[in-house]
């Protein structure tokens, strides 16, 4: 599936029509800003509330990214640690009453290579699903979180601009080029 932002993901059609049950969620430029530590304002405020909060449940849910809760995360995760606690901060000031925390999962292998572990949380340790095939990997990132989604058989959902288009990577424009030209259909 493609869509352009967080906000344009339609999840009751993911869970209804495509049998989604777990969500794994990308951080920088799916739900984040790049090199923040909370959710973007616009997609907590709208989609995140009446779109992925209505569907599904925070335990279904989890963020996997490769700068917090990897190798690449502060000493003890203290990036993944204030990404937690700013989203609690957030929700409170949206008076959002009952809310459960933000679930990280913390891996060795960054993206695309830390299928297991995600195969392990969601089928293994919570028992939230039986397939790799219901778990929707989101993310703004050809070469990691769709080729994930791909090689694991799970539903990748690629976020063709996300938050900002970076076009002064190198790497972002050729995905980029790759999936305007050979791609989309
Ligand atoms: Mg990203």
């Amino acid at each position: 599936m493609v869509c352009t932002n967080f906000n344009e993901i339609n999840f009751e059609q993911l869970k209804k029509t495509h049998g989604i049950k777990c969500i794994v969620l990308d951080k920088d430029n799916c739900i984040s800003k790049d090199k923040t530590n909370r959710i973007y304002p616009q997609y907590l405020q709208n989609n995140w509330i009446s779109g992925l909060l209505k569907w599904y449940d925070m335990d279904n849910i989890a963020v996997v990214s490769n700068s917090i809760g990897s190798s690449d995360d502060t000493v003890n995760f203290r990036d993944a640690k204030e990404f937690q606690k700013n989203y609690k901060q957030d929700m409170q000031n949206l008076e959002e009453k009952e809310f459960k925390d933000i679930n990280i999962i913390l891996h060795n292998k960054k993206k695309p290579g830390c299928q297991e572990e995600i195969l392990d949380y969601f089928i293994k340790e919570k028992k939230l699903c039986e397939n790799p095939s219901e778990i929707a990997i989101i993310g703004d990132r050809l070469f990691t979180d769709v080729l994930m989604g791909n090689m694991m058989k799970a539903f990748p959902v690629y976020l063709q601009t996300g938050v900002h288009l970076n076009e002064k990577n190198v790497l972002i424009k050729l995905e980029q080029i790759l999936y305007n030209n050979y791609i989309k259909k």
